[in-house]
């Protein structure tokens, strides 16, 4: 028999004093440190941690207690513990209570991606500019970390923060903010490294690619070449068959720029960008920092819902009241509806960037739901070790292995990335996100994170500052030097995944003694249980002989007419299998169960 595990036990509070007459509710979140619950029963924590302790509970000042202790302690104090109904409804997902029939087109969010110098300020600055000649007076223009232009009646938001570093730091956070990415490439110049980069973060995230073939003013400038060259990294251009639309622009200039808006509406109308301007807003912050004059400020860019002034508010582990809304081009709003980057003033702390914000109904929700953010940290951690990911295949969570492969020359790439290619089974597969030449970087790290990758490092080393912000984030890195033990390395695990160990269990025998007929179709083996046990839901071997004759499940087992479970040695029983009912006398049957263990 499976032994319950019975709940610890807690020693009942010993002295518990007399209890007031007056029974108080109190909303308690489903852990709350005992300072914080001290002062909701209006106790001292002292007190309050000697109650605990009674109780069996050892907790310091500011450890966390769960919901059902907190609920049995404050009884003594006269309250009564209430789940906090009003968090649970903030923490949920504001698209959850969404309302199809509500939801409207959203302006796309976009960022700007590729090489160094290949003119991605340049073309944000252009672009912002082609805006400035139609916006009216009395705004003072302001780098909020985001602008939104405007072009034939549709808006556009820009992050102003261009390269794959805040791109993918942002995603690593578990913030998508980017709808459509603007590739800039110098037509003079062509695909370099940091393009080849910014292609592949994009990838990985999922997001369209506008490519903007830049400095087409320069006489050297080679547009033809950078489509060719494109293509080796999978981006085929319309022009040539492809999906990819390629515009070519001097940001210098200011050439091109209305081509491009046009495209990126296209590719918006495409993606079919929605959102809910009714919600309770929810966004995530670009940038943060504290101001001499007016505290914390953040860019907040709206994902869905509306924000407004008075709005009480939930950013990671910070919380506030929205004081004022600002624009980017220097204007007090009074909200903010869906895609809109803007300047809030009104919370405790500065956010981190990439935080959520999330619109809470009252202050109350918003103070439980930082605490509750706060006592659960820790545990939220996404780590990615090899471990981890092998866990989630296990589970079924994911099929696919995601690595970056980093190696010391371009040549030991190639090689290693074949190897793992073909690591791919049909249950797993291998893809591989990102592959350089080079020491391990931050926003390899990044990348790591954000896509649930492993990073494979082959004859190369890791930078310092990514060695601390991998172990900060927990993401693994593997060195190798020989591609055999790697391969090796990698398939053990991945075949131990698919293919569990499963272990037989013999669980026990009977013998039949008679056999009933108890209808056409099905006959019952009337069995004497001769060692061990018979489980309703174990597999049955029919021994005859010592040969195997027939094995499957059990449709009924019984004693005495009964339905049984479990029918122990020495018991008699009754046996009818699901699809056999040959049955001789002196037949055995042997009782098995799979278990099933993991490789290693
Ligand atoms: P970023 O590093 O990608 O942000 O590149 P920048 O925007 O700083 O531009 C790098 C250099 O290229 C600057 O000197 C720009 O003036 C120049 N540049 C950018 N766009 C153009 C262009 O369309 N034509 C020409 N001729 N120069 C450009």
């Amino acid at each position: 028999m499976q032994r319950q595990l019975s709940p610890t036990p807690t020693k009942e509070p010993g002295e518990a004093r007399p209890r007031p007459a007056t029974v108080r509710e109190v909303q308690v979140p489903e852990a709350i440190t005992v300072a914080r619950l001290a002062e909701l029963v209006h106790a001292s924590p002292i007190d309050l941690m000697k109650q605990l302790m009674r109780a069996g509970v050892m907790a310091s000042i500011n450890q966390a207690i769960g919901f059902n202790t907190a609920a049995a302690i404050i009884p003594a104090y006269g309250y009564r513990a209430v789940p906090v109904a009003e968090a649970a409804k903030a923490a949920k997902a504001p698209e959850e209570a969404g309302d199809p029939a509500k939801l409207q087109s959203r302006p796309p969010v976009v960022t700007v991606l590729g090489h160094v110098d290949h003119g991605k300020t340049t073309l944000l600055d252009a672009i912002r500019k082609t805006k400035m000649a139609q916006r009216e007076a009395g705004g003072i223009t302001q780098h909020i970390g985001a602008y939104q232009t405007e072009y034939k009646d549709h808006k556009v938001t820009f992050l102003d923060t261009p390269g794959h570093e805040a791109f993918t730091a942002m995603r690593a956070r578990g913030a998508n903010a980017t709808d459509i990415a603007i590739l800039v490439v110098a037509a003079d110049d062509g695909v370099m490294p940091q393009t080849v980069e910014a292609i592949n973060h994009v990838k990985a995230a999922k997001v369209p690619i506008v490519v903007a073939l830049n400095k087409i003013d320069k006489p050297e400038a080679d547009p033809e070449r950078v489509k060719r060259q494109l293509t080796e990294h999978g981006l085929l251009v319309e022009e040539w068959g492809g999906d990819v639309i390629a515009v070519p622009v001097s940001a210098k200039a200011g050439t091109g720029i209305d081509d491009l808006l046009e495209n990126i509406l296209v590719v918006a109308e495409v993606a079919e960008l929605k959102a809910n301007p009714y919600l309770r807003a929810r966004g995530i912050v670009i940038e943060a920092r504290l101001d001499k004059s007016r505290g914390p400020v953040a860019t907040v860019l709206i994902k869905n819902g509306t924000l407004n002034v008075g709005d009480y508010v939930v950013v990671g582990n910070v919380r506030g009241r929205m004081k004022a809304l600002v624009s980017d081009a220097g204007r007090r709003l009074q909200s903010a509806p869906p895609s809109t980057p803007v300047e809030v003033l009104g919370l405790n702390e500065l956010p981190q960037a990439g935080d959520t914000l999330e619109a809470v109904p009252s202050e109350r929700a918003a103070k439980a739901l930082v605490e509750a953010r706060l006592l659960r940290q820790g545990n939220l951690r996404t780590h990615v070790s090899l471990e981890d990911v092998v866990n989630r295949i296990r589970t079924g969570e994911t099929q696919e292995l995601n690595l970056i492969i980093k190696a010391d020359v371009q040549g030991s790439v190639e090689a290693v990335r074949e190897a793992v290619m073909r690591l791919s089974t049909e249950k797993v597969q291998v893809h591989i996100i990102h592959t350089a030449s080079g020491a391990i970087t931050e926003s390899d790290i990044f990348l790591a994170e954000a896509s649930q990758a492993l990073v494979l490092g082959f004859n190369t080393g890791v930078e310092q500052g990514a060695r601390r912000l991998a172990e900060s984030e927990g993401v693994q890195i593997r060195f190798y030097n020989i591609i055999y033990t790697m391969v090796e390395e990698i398939q053990g695990l991945l075949e131990g995944m698919v293919q569990p160990v499963v272990k037989d269990i013999v669980e026990g025998h009977a013998a039949v003694r008679t056999i009933i007929s108890r209808s056409r179709q099905s006959k019952v083996a009337g069995c004497m249980v001769t060692d061990g046990r018979l489980l309703r839901n174990a597999q049955i071997r029919v021994l005859r002989k010592g040969k195997a004759v027939y094995e499957g499940p059990i449709q009924s087992l019984r004693r005495f007419k009964e339905d049984v479970r479990e029918v122990a040695a020495g018991m008699e029983c009754g046996v009818v299998l699901a699809k056999f009912d040959d049955f001789q006398e002196e037949d055995i049957l042997e009782a098995r169960r799979q278990e099933q263990q993991p490789a290693r």
